[in-house]
């Protein structure tokens, strides 16, 4: 791993292993982190943050740049590992996750000469002439948690935000696919940055926990299930450690029958099944009105049905493995639980016979309110999909979840569409589209899907804090 620029084995000498899911082989072992590993990233990154706060935000910005022009030039190989890794389809490692990475930092290279306080007018001190205004100031050191599902593209969009306000970063890579952080985390020194400003300890959730419990960590961003973040949450508390979370979700996606209907399938498979359904802001609650589901159904099944699965190298791959073993038995659990209830599997709902960790698109119906599959993070390729019958039972059906992460609307109808984003309790809503994501547009969830947002001008504040300075320059 790479702690203060240098690499390094863990102290214990112990690793673990990360495997591709497509085949269930070892791709490499990689050091399991101790709490003294972090600890002397830790320090490092404290070191480096005494210069870089104080590097020129232009020269901070034309690192940032630097980088992303870095990773653009090594996007083939750093997507070949990322899809070795996590078993996607090399076609979303190259054209997402490597496009998300490199669009972070030039967005962010373009924010880190506009860190700007501002001045604030008083009303209180009549009299008296004052000059009142913020700062923002960099938080210091923080901690980035990622998981295992967008690794180097859920990793960029805290590093880049992190140093463009002047902050040093500490990340720990998912176990399950800490490669493309290691290779991008080289790359950001050869682009200039300070050693230790940049620091990766991988490890497992051991070596998380001590990243949570350091003293001297100003900050954790994480993103990762809703289980894990409420633990973070609780520990962080013991040192007041700042948190924001990135968490899970259920999302519903709308296709009301007035909507063009080719368009809200491909969305809908896009929403369910892209990453093969391993993603935050799945549409995995698709509720459709119902004189279109036979039809939505239909066009599910059959777009589904083209989609080629297999071994995220094979060229003409669309839906990847689930990332372990392990995964791939709960993902199956749910929906045979769901049989069991007696829920229609309306297509899909089975394991492929070949070596890694693979399951067929599945589309669920008949859940009730209750059911578990309509309630609970799959985090698979599965759609639990609902009839309605109006715009209110819908918008209340969409709310009643306990996540809030993202939802999605299809309508040809002004609008019923302005009075669904208005309604619907998400921190991210797509209209006649699904799963559009951008630096510029911010990104987070109400309820369990967490606190704070990623991306956009309010990444800015996710990473200073305000310094208010009120100076008395003399009197009337
Ligand atoms: P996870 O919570 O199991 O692990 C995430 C990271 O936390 C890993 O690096 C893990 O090693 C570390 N970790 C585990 N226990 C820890 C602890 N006690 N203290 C500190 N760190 C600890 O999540 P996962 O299975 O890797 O990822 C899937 C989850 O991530 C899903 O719930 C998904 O919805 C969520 N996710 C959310 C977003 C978002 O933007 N909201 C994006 C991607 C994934």
């Amino acid at each position: 791993m790479l702690i203060g620029g240098e690499w390094v084995a863990a102290s214990t000498g112990e690793t673990l292993v990360t495997s591709d899911p497509g085949t269930g082989r070892v791709l490499a072992d990689v050091p399991l982190g101790s709490a003294e590993d972090v600890d002397r990233a830790v320090r490092e990154a404290r070191q480096a943050f005494a210069t870089w706060r104080r590097t020129a935000p232009l020269e901070r910005a034309a690192i940032l740049w630097r980088i992303a022009d870095l990773l653009e030039k090594h996007a083939d190989e750093l997507a070949l590992l990322e899809t070795l890794d996590t078993g996607k389809p090399l076609s979303h490692s190259r054209g997402y996750d490597l496009t998300s990475a490199i669009n972070e930092f030039r967005y962010m290279s373009g924010l880190a000469a506009r860190v700007n306080g501002q001045l604030s007018p008083l009303s209180t001190m009549p009299g008296g002439v004052f000059h009142s205004y913020t700062r923002l100031e960099p938080l210091g050191v923080i901690g980035a948690i990622v998981p295992w599902n967008f690794p180097l593209a859920n990793a960029a969009w805290k590093i880049a935000p992190a140093l463009a306000c002047g902050n040093t970063v500490v990340v720990k890579p998912s176990e399950e696919t800490p490669l493309t952080t290691l290779r991008a985390a080289e790359l950001m020194l050869e682009a200039g940055l300070p050693a230790g400003a940049v620091s990766v300890v991988t490890g497992d959730g051991s070596t998380g926990r001590a990243l949570v419990r350091h003293p001297d960590v100003n900050k954790i961003t994480f993103t990762g299930s809703t289980s894990t973040g409420q633990e973070i949450a609780r520990v962080a508390a013991e040192n007041m450690t700042r948190v924001s979370l990135e968490l899970g979700g259920k999302s519903p996606n709308v296709i009301f029958a007035d909507a063009d209907i080719e368009a809200a399938i491909l969305g809908a498979v896009a929403g369910g099944f892209w990453d093969s359904g391993e993603v935050c802001s799945a549409g995995s609650r698709l509720y459709v009105e119902r004189p279109v589901l036979d039809r939505v159904l239909e066009g599910l099944r059959k777009t589904t049905e083209a989609m080629p699965i297999g071994h995220g190298l094979e060229p003409d791959t669309a839906i990847g493995p689930l990332i372990s073993a392990r995964h791939l038995g709960r993902v199956a659990g749910y929906v045979d639980e769901g049989r069991a209830e007696g829920i229609e599997v309306a297509f899909g709902g089975e394991t492929l016979e070949r070596e890694g960790h693979f399951y067929r698109p599945t589309a669920l119906l008949g859940a009730t309110p209750e059911s578990k599959v309509l309630n609970e993070e799959i985090f698979g390729p599965v759609l639990t999909v609902v009839p309605f019958d109006d715009t209110a039972e819908v918008i209340a059906a969409a709310n009643a979840s306990t996540y809030g992460l993202a939802a999605g609307v299809w309508t040809s109808d002004i609008a019923k569409a302005h009075h669904f984003t208005e309604n619907v309790e998400a921190g991210v809503v797509w209209v006649n589209t699904y799963g559009v994501v951008d630096p510029a547009l911010p990104w987070g969830g109400l309820k369990k899907s967490g606190w704070g947002r990623e991306n956009g001008e309010q990444a800015l504040h996710e990473f200073t804090e305000a310094k208010a300075v009120c100076m008395q320059v003399g009197s009337l």
